[in-house]
This record gives structure tokens, C-alpha cells and sequence, in this order.
């Protein structure tokens, strides 16, 4: 059996010189590594108690939908903003290239929820910062944070230091 991160393409140089991307598509393209892939990430939920999935627009939602709906739980978006049509909460942050703001519904997480985020991977950790400081905002209480993929050399588990941080796969 391949192990998952043989599924995984890394492109050097996209979308600027010196990146090198982790290139997921070919992971969700393959019935088994789809499959690797989320039972992979759902396996650190075992036994965590959680009442919301929330994942990171958009890479987010592809591994955070199936396992809120393999737990039986809700799934709440993380998105870019302008994209949501209700009264939003927002946070703003820098990105490996470039900087960006994400939203939530403010209506999205209760006071006292115990909230999982998910996100295809970790670089600076700067967009989770955010996701995190949105679900806090809500009143959510973050138990765990998951990752396919992590790119160690970047430090990005320091930035979120007190918080139970999980990666299938490490770069170093
Ligand atoms: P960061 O906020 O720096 O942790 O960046 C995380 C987000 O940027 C993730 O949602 C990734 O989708 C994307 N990203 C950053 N660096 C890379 C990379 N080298 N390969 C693929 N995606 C990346």
C-alpha cells in the first residue's frame, strides 16, 4: 500500500520562485489516497470530543466536510471575504505570498462549542492565527487543530503554541 504522501505532487517554484508547493490534487484524484487522506486526518478525532468541524476556504472544506459528516457533525466554513451573505466576524493576516482576510457567520458557533479546524496545511501557521482568533470571537473553544501537511522549517506550530496542533505529514 502507498503511504499518503506518495500521493502528494511537490511543484517547485508555483505560484512565485523559491515556494515549493504541495500540490493536493493528485491526493483527492486517487480513490485511495482520497480515502488515506481522510481517514488519516479523522484519525486524531478518535476520541476528542467536538461539537463543530470548521475548515479553511477552500482547501478546508475538502478534507473538513467529510469528517464532520463521517462524525455526524456539523461542518462550519472559514471563508475569504465578501463571501458570505450574513453578518460576518472578520480577521486579516499574512500569508506566505501575500495577506488576506477571512470571515465566519456570527451566527456559526455557539458560546461554549468545542470547535476542531481543519486545513490542508500549515506554512506560517499565519491563516489559522486567524481562524482561530474568529472562533474565540464566537465564543467557540478550539480542541484541536488538523493539518494534512506541515512545513516545519516555517515555524508555524510556534505561532500556535497552547493549542493541540496535528499533521499527517511533515515537511522539514
Ligand atoms: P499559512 O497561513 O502561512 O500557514 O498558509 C497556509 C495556507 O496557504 C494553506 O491553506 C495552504 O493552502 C496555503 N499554502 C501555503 N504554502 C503552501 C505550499 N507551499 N504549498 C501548498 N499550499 C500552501
Amino acid at each position: 500500500m502507498k503511504k499518503i504522501e506518495e500521493y502528494v505532487r511537490s511543484i517547485p517554484d508555483f505560484p512565485e520562485p523559491g515556494i515549493i508547493f504541495r500540490d493536493i490534487t493528485s491526493v483527492l484524484q486517487d480513490a485511495e489516497g482520497l480515502q488515506l487522506a481522510i481517514n488519516s486526518m479523522q484519525e486524531f478525532l478518535k476520541d476528542v470530543d467536538v461539537d463543530v468541524i470548521a475548515g479553511a476556504e477552500s482547501r478546508g472544506f475538502i478534507f473538513g466536510v467529510p469528517i464532520a459528516y463521517n462524525l455526524h457533525k456539523p461542518f462550519v466554513p472559514i471563508r475569504k471575504k465578501g463571501k458570505l451573505p450574513r453578518e460576518t466576524v472578520s480577521a486579516s493576516y499574512d500569508l506566505e505570498y501575500g495577506s488576506a482576510t477571512i470571515e465566519m457567520h456570527k451566527d456559526s458557533i455557539k458560546p461554549g462549542q468545542k470547535v476542531v479546524i481543519v486545513d490542508d496545511l500549515i506554512a506560517t501557521g499565519g491563516t489559522i492565527e486567524a481562524a482561530i482568533k474568529l472562533v474565540e470571537e464566537l465564543g467557540g473553544e478550539v480542541v484541536k487543530v488538523i493539518f494534512l501537511m506541515e512545513l516545519a522549517g516555517l515555524h508555524g506550530r510556534e505561532r500556535l503554541k497552547g493549542y493541540d496542533v496535528e499533521s499527517v505529514i511533515c515537511y522539514e
